[in-house]
């Protein structure tokens, strides 16, 4: 694993032409950089996005084999995690005008590095990555957070460099890891997160009159977890193989905690919490 913290670099490399399969939130949000940096973009997505993308400037395709012959430098997967596979498997790669570098910003990572290095062409070259941020905790810059990622089959280095050089340009700290360490860490940290805001949702928890500096973050944490879909939530336990360990150990520290609890209530013989 490295790490390197890049300030806004003087030097920009020539812009490039990316296209975008997914253009959900996730997506539309990391092309608006993108386009400040004075890349080109065109986008192919499941639901019709002509009218927005007219809005923004940007080449939007109904088709995905015109798409693919619109002769991209770089295509970005922005895809759910759900539907990878059904997406990749569609593609008809026999339209792509040149070898291409295929990037996946999906929040695991082994899932997307097995289904590129099975179903991409050889000619291609894969960048697995996984931007730890989104538009609520980017919405102010990209200065400090995280931007990880796995050079599974690089053999254009000048254009994987370009590639990176967007979000290292923004001052993102740039973390190179491979996809197993990222999901093991992914599952502890994110994951975890993920699954302790939707419990508070299920709760329906509130901001009250008296509120902690605590729970205002908790109330936090659930709220920025269910502005996210249903289906990222779900594709970060389905396609995260550590994920289960982590809801296991969840469940036994919520046991192991009220047994606690209730072993100092019977110690004290206090009535009112001797029983759950
Ligand atoms: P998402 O719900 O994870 O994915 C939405 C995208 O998936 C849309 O482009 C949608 O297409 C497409 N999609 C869903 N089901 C599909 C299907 N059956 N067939 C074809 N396309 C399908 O929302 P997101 O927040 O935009 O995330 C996109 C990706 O970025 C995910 O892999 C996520 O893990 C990753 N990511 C998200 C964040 C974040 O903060 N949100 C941060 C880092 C990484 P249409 O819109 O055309 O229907």
């Amino acid at each position: 694993m490295s790490s390197s913290s890049s300030s806004s670099s003087s030097s920009q490399p020539k812009p490039l032409r990316i296209g975008i399969i997914g253009f959900g939130p996730f997506a539309q949000f990391l092309a608006k950089t993108m386009m400040k940096q004075g890349h080109f973009i065109r986008v192919t997505s499941r639901s019709d996005y002509s009218e927005l993308c007219t809005n923004l400037g940007i080449l939007f395709f109904r088709d995905m084999g015109a798409f693919l012959e619109s002769d991209n430098e770089v295509i970005m997967i922005s895809t759910s995690i759900l539907s990878l596979s059904r997406v990749v498997e569609s593609i008809p790669f026999h339209c792509l005008k040149r070898p291409t570098l295929f990037v996946d910003v999906l929040s695991v990572k082994e899932h997307p590095k097995d289904v590129l290095l099975r179903i991409m062409p050889e000619e291609c070259d894969l960048l697995c990555t996984h931007p730890m941020f989104g538009p609520e905790s980017g919405k102010d810059g990209w200065t400090d957070l995280t931007f990880m990622y796995d050079m599974v089959r690089i053999r254009d280095q000048p254009l994987c460099s370009s590639f990176l050089h967007i979000f290292s340009s923004e001052g993102c700290k740039m973390l190179e890891m491979t996809c197993q360490e990222h999901d093991r860490l992914a599952a502890q940290s994110q994951f975890l997160t993920h699954t302790i805001g939707r419990i508070l949702s299920e709760m329906e928890v509130e901001p009250t009159p008296i509120d902690t500096k605590g729970f205002q973050k908790l109330v936090q944490v659930k709220e920025s977890s269910v502005k996210d879909s249903f289906d990222l939530f779900s594709g970060l336990f389905i396609h995260n193989r550590f994920a289960r360990q982590q809801m296991k150990n969840l469940e036994v520290a919520l046991e192991k905690t009220k047994e606690k609890l209730q072993e100092r209530s019977k110690e004290l013989q206090d009535p009112v919490i001797s029983k759950f």
